[in-house]
């Protein structure tokens, strides 16, 4: 049976201080002890229960990642200020001067600018390749390889992982599989594949109203607390911690993900089929045109489909700038970058989100000039905002007009 990520949110059971039907928010940055000798004790680790200093752990944000664990079927997970919060600290947990690390060529511009940039400076390097080939990905580990690093779908090309494949191939040579499924929660379920490590940037669908930036590590105890450790863990150390307030009312939006996303997916599905029958080269991993669709099938929690996100390429960046401004112009989603909000939000990711690629590797790994990448809201009627995309299309010269 597949897994039912959900339902495992669904069973928490909460209690406020007062008896509230939502948990109470630790709105202190420090915490007392009645003695002396139980702090001592804390610092150690060993006063289980007991609360520190916020930037260690806080009840809010326990609460939060006792639920994004439940959700990723983790034995825990550790909340940060943001995504970047989250990978930066994972990657820099399990890797130190002299290591390597393969990742996917295809992932998120700041994780990229990261490993390609910012870890050399600390003798840390990256091999990117090309993730969905399972056998260049085993032909790139060197002695020195300590983490396999990916995202269950790319950002922003829609590339999907074979989790279970690259899982074997982390066992075999012994390295930790860190997957980032910031574009698929509740879709994929990274561990239950076997991955290792999951990654999420809750500033994107699980949040979900755009107002905030966070960020999850979901792994075993082991794990979060070595990233927790006083003495050398990276979160406790480099200090990404999220607000007790902030993290209080993501846990609250996350009680709706899974209605979201269904929502999402749906609507995300419904325009991938019409961009294509249109004529635009789409990528959505629920069209079967798309090359991994038969492995995203054989990975995926059906109840939530293929999510929310979708790319067509209409040629070049200035046509991408025009049709954009006048979809926005007629309310049909916000020019923005991000994503899982509840309006559609577009942006051309070679010149922005992955703008920290270079042109030659963003050509190399297909990312045209004339990519918009689309997160789809969660209109009612999906089949009018498509009529009235379909209309801005026509008026930018996109689609012929007897087409109407
Ligand atoms: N991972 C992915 C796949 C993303 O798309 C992003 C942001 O766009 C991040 C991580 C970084 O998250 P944050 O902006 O919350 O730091």
């Amino acid at each position: 049976m597949k897994y039912k990520p959900a339902d495992h949110i669904q069973d928490l059971q909460y209690f406020g201080e007062f008896g509230g039907v939502n948990p109470s928010i630790s709105d202190s940055s420090t915490y007392t002890f009645l003695s002396a000798k139980t702090m001592f004790d804390t610092f150690e680790g060993n006063a289980d229960g007991c609360y520190l200093y916020s930037r260690h752990s806080s009840p809010s944000n326990l609460y939060l990642g006792e639920a994004l664990a439940a959700m990723e079927g983790t034995e825990t997970a550790n909340v940060a200020a943001s995504g970047m919060g989250a990978i930066t600290s994972a990657i820099l947990q399990l890797c130190k001067a002299g290591d390597h690390i393969v990742s996917s060529r295809t992932i998120y511009g700041g994780t990229y600018a990261f490993l390609k940039n910012f870890t050399p400076g600390f003798n840390i390097q990256t091999s990117f390749v090309d993730i969905t080939k399972l056998d260049v990905v085993e032909a790139a580990i060197t002695k020195d390889t300590k983490v396999i690093f990916c995202e269950s779908v790319s950002n922003p090309l829609l590339e999907v992982a074979d989790i279970a494949g690259l899982s074997k191939i982390a066992k075999k040579h012994g390295l930790v599989l860190i997957v980032d499924n910031t574009f698929s929660p509740l879709s994929i379920t990274p561990g239950e594949l076997g991955a290792d490590v999951i990654l999420h940037s809750l500033t994107k669908f699980i949040n979900g109203s755009s107002d905030t930036v966070g960020g999850v590590t979901c792994g075993t105890q082991d794990f979060i607390n070595a990233l927790r450790s006083v003495n050398d863990g990276a979160n406790m150390l480099l200090g990404p911690t999220m607000d007790s307030m902030r993290s209080a009312s993501i846990l609250k939006n996350m009680r709706t993900l899974h209605i979201r996303m269904k929502q999402h997916s749906k609507n995300a599905m419904f325009l991938a089929h019409k961009f294509q029958e249109d004529g635009f080269r789409t990528v959505y991993p629920g069209l079967p045109s798309h090359p991994s669709h038969e492995l995203y099938k054989t990975m995926m929690n059906p109840d939530y489909g293929f999510g929310g996100m979708l790319t067509i390429d209409v040629g070049s960046i200035d046509k991408a700038n025009e049709l954009m401004e006048l979809m926005q112009e007629r309310n049909l989603g916000y020019l923005a970058v991000s994503l899982g909000f509840y309006k559609t939000l577009f942006s051309a990711p070679g010149s922005s989100t992955s703008s920290e690629i270079p042109l030659e590797e963003q050509k190399e790994m297909g990312l045209s000039d004339g990519l918009i990448r689309f997160s789809i809201g969660l209109d009612n009627d999906i089949e009018r905002t498509y009529q009235m995309m379909r209309k801005c299309m026509k008026e930018v010269g996109l689609l012929k007009t007897e087409h109407a």
